[in-house]
């Protein structure tokens, strides 16, 4: 998911759609049409298991008919066609918390795909965030630096100063190498004070 760089300073909310697999409500998960019954796999008896001998060596493994089932399903779920799930479109909202960098993935416990794994719970939801480049900033972990080009009129409000006298802009200059004798404040500038 893309965000903008604003919405990753400050955190927000997003809503968004998606395709997620939710449990089939015709069969209930179970992959079967409904009255019928999974039936006992004949290749491995139902064991899941097969006996391979090699040699004088016997060892078991997954039955390949059943997938180590132990069952198959002979007549399958047609609404989900054998699967257990469907696909369907829903509306999730998450919270972006504020400062997250780009390349973080957010999970949302249990808001994702449903899947037989776990009795066809809800997995859980995966969000990789990435923040949209911004032009004016540069982040370095939690730092924000900003390479905007500001005007003087910026500068003395972001300083808070108020205006000198009669807030003639004109009468502020930029301060010289020599003048800047690393007294405080800003470097670089000083507002014009009037004298007297
Ligand atoms: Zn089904
Ligand atoms: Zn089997």
């Amino acid at each position: 998911m893309e965000i903008e760089f604003a919405e990753a300073v400050n955190g927000c909310q997003k809503t968004f759609q998606f395709n997620k697999a939710v449990k089939c409500l015709t069969c209930n998960g179970t992959k079967a049409r409904p009255g019928s019954q999974p039936q006992k796999c004949t290749t491995c008896q139902g064991k899941g298991t097969v006996q391979y001998k090699q040699g004088s060596y016997a060892f078991d493994m997954a039955c390949n008919s059943c997938n180590g089932q132990g069952t198959f399903i002979k007549d399958v779920c047609t609404t989900c066609r054998g699967q257990g799930t469907v696909k369907q479109l829903v509306t999730e909202t998450v919270s972006i918390p504020r400062g997250i960098d780009s390349g973080i993935t957010l999970k949302i416990p249990e808001k994702g795909n449903a899947s037989d794994i776990e009795g066809m719970r809800n997995g859980d939801l995966l969000i990789k965030v990435e923040v949209k480049k911004n032009p004016e900033f540069k982040r370095d972990g939690s730092d924000v630096y900003s390479s905007a080009s500001i005007s003087i009129t910026d500068v003395r409000y972001i300083a808070n100063l108020g205006s000198p006298g009669d807030g003639d802009l004109s009468k502020q200059h930029l301060r010289t190498k020599e003048e800047d004798k690393g007294d405080g404040g800003y470097p670089g500038w000083r507002p014009y004070l009037p004298s007297g």
